[in-house]
Parts: C-alpha cells; structure tokens; sequence
C-alpha cells in the first residue's frame, strides 16, 4: 500500500542541517511512527511522504515555513533578572518554562547583561531549512480508535 490519508507510517531518518551537521535520527533505534494526515510530524515531511511505499527511500529538503516555522524576531524578549526566582544562576544556553497568554513555551537565555536577561522563545529548529533523509519502513492502516486520537498506538 502507499501512504495515504489516515496511514500509520513507520519511517527511519536522518536530519541535517545545511552544514551537513546531524540534528537528529533514529539511526540505531526504533523508527519513528506517525498517523498521516494528522499534523503529526512537521508539514514540509508529511507532504513529501503523501503516495510512498515500502522501502521507499528519499531526500526531502524542507524549508522553515514548512517546517518549525520561520524565526520570529518578536519571540525575544529582555526580562529583569529578579523575574528568575529561585534560580541561582542565570546563563546562556539555558532553558525555562515561561507562561504566555497561549500557554507554556520553552525558552532558552541567549543573553546575560547586569540586570535584564534575553531569552528566545522560538523553536531551536525555527528558521533553519531542514535535510530530510527518509527510508519507509512499514505502512498500516489507522484503527478507528488511531484516527479517533489523531495519533498511532
Ligand atoms: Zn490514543
């Protein structure tokens, strides 16, 4: 069968960035696997999957907008040291929880001055153009209850 509406799909892969870095893979472990059509993996891959089949292996280059979006100057934000209660030391690179009027996102400090730290609250991926390498390792059809969660079991 081919990928389609409300398959389960197994995939292996490898992420690159466009310096050729490894993101991200599951090389070594279990494939990944998702209900397409679901919105479950970023929108760039999904689609680039629609009509594959078993053993099918692909390249697939995703840019930002289709993938963790592009970076959003406006997700910066400086925010007076005295806000971080309870934390001994604020310092680049690390990451809290912050809660926004649409929940809670993960930042990450990428800036210390004498009183104000700057944190970024976009995705680590957010602006990059993604390198996908994609082999199918298996292909079922959703149960009624999969395409009741939107997710596989
Ligand atoms: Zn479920």
């Amino acid at each position: 069968m081919n990928i389609a509406q409300d398959s389960v799909v197994s995939i292996h892969y490898t992420l690159k960035n466009p310096e050729g870095e490894v993101i991200d893979s599951s090389d070594g472990g279990d494939p990944l696997v998702y209900l397409h059509g679901a919105g479950n993996i970023i929108p760039g891959l999904e689609n680039a999957l629609i009509g594959k089949a078993v053993d099918d292996e692909l390249e697939v280059v995703v840019a930002p907008g289709e993938g963790y979006g592009d970076y959003n100057q406006e997700l910066l934000q400086k925010v007076p040291l005295s806000a971080f209660d309870g934390v001994d030391s604020v310092e680049v690179g690390a990451q809290f929880q912050a809660s926004t009027a649409n929940g809670p996102i993960n930042v990450v400090v990428v800036d210390v001055e004498d009183e104000h730290a700057t944190l970024d609250g976009n995705h680590p991926l957010a602006g990059v153009e993604l390198h996908f390498a994609v082999k199918i390792a298996a292909i079922r059809e959703a149960s009624a209850e999969e395409k009741d969660h939107g997710h596989a079991h």
